[in-house]
């Protein structure tokens, strides 16, 4: 799956996709984990690539990635109407879940890193109670300063990972991994947002059905009103999409010269 990757890379204004599910997604980490070879993963919303659309830094962020997870229904519409086939939604959330299982069965030593004092090592605790054999490698809050990092980075250094959970929230957490991964010795980082928030109980996810329908970010956006800023990116990812997919029509049918 790690050379697939490639085969499997596509672009929405310039920003890198895989056209990964959620087997594909753990497939490529157990690669890497197998292979020892460095690579974060970004899971993508449609904020996020409004952003890099923008943003040519950020855009590298993601472009640098080893692999890019369409997290959101945004980033879908969006792809389905450049003509981009993606097969479905991998959310951070729901990578982060089926990793530790994966972790569990593997033998894989989890690092989770990020969210307030005390919420990783809550998360590390749920996680344990569903996978009683998953190997916690270790935990830290998120909240330091840019002198603190060196000594973040050699705490999970010696812990010894091989998956390092990155929850400081988008974009800090993407370049904190293109920053630091080249030398903390772990092959996979994964950028997972608010998801320990979620896991350590602090903050309850989107009933199920709203889940299967796509309106997960209605549900946040009502329980937490700053990210009412995040769903206003949305419609002009559409009609981003929507002039991208006209002006190829238009290249398309105008004359050959
Ligand atoms: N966070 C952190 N350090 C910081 C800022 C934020 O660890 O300096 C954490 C915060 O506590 C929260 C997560 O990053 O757990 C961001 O969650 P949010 O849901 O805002 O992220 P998103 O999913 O929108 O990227």
């Amino acid at each position: 799956m790690t050379a697939g990757a490639a085969a499997l890379r596509r672009e929405l204004f310039g920003t890198q996709v895989h056209a990964v599910g959620m087997a594909g997604a753990l497939a490529w980490v157990r690669a890497r984990v197998r292979e020892r070879r460095p690579g974060y993963v970004v899971t993508l919303n449609g904020a996020l690539l409004v952003q890099a659309a923008h943003d040519a830094v950020l855009r590298e962020l993601v472009n640098d990635a080893g692999l890019v997870t369409p997290d959101g229904v945004g980033v879908l519409v969006a792809a389905r109407i450049l003509g981009v086939r993606l097969p479905e939604r991998v959310a951070g959330i729901d990578l982060a879940i089926a990793l530790c299982g994966e972790a569990e069965r593997e033998g894989y030593r989890v690092f989770l890193l990020g969210g307030e004092p005390g919420v990783a090592a809550r998360a590390a605790d749920a996680l344990r109670a569903r996978h009683p054999g998953l190997l916690i490698a270790g935990v830290r809050h998120g909240y330091f300063a840019p002198e603190e990092e060196p000594a973040v980075v050699e705490a999970i250094r010696q812990a010894r990972p091989d998956v390092l959970l990155v929850a400081l929230g988008a974009p800090r957490q993407e370049r904190w991994m293109q920053r630091w991964l080249p030398v903390l010795r772990v092959p996979v980082a994964i950028g997972v947002g608010g998801s320990l928030d979620v896991l350590a109980g602090r903050v309850p996810r989107a009933p199920a059905w709203m889940q299967r329908v796509g309106l997960e970010w209605l549900w946040r956006a009502a329980r937490e009103p700053r990210r009412w800023a995040v769903v206003r990116t949305i419609p002009p990812l559409f009609f981003m999409a929507l002039r991208e997919r006209l002006r190829r029509g238009r290249l398309d049918s105008s004359p050959q010269a």
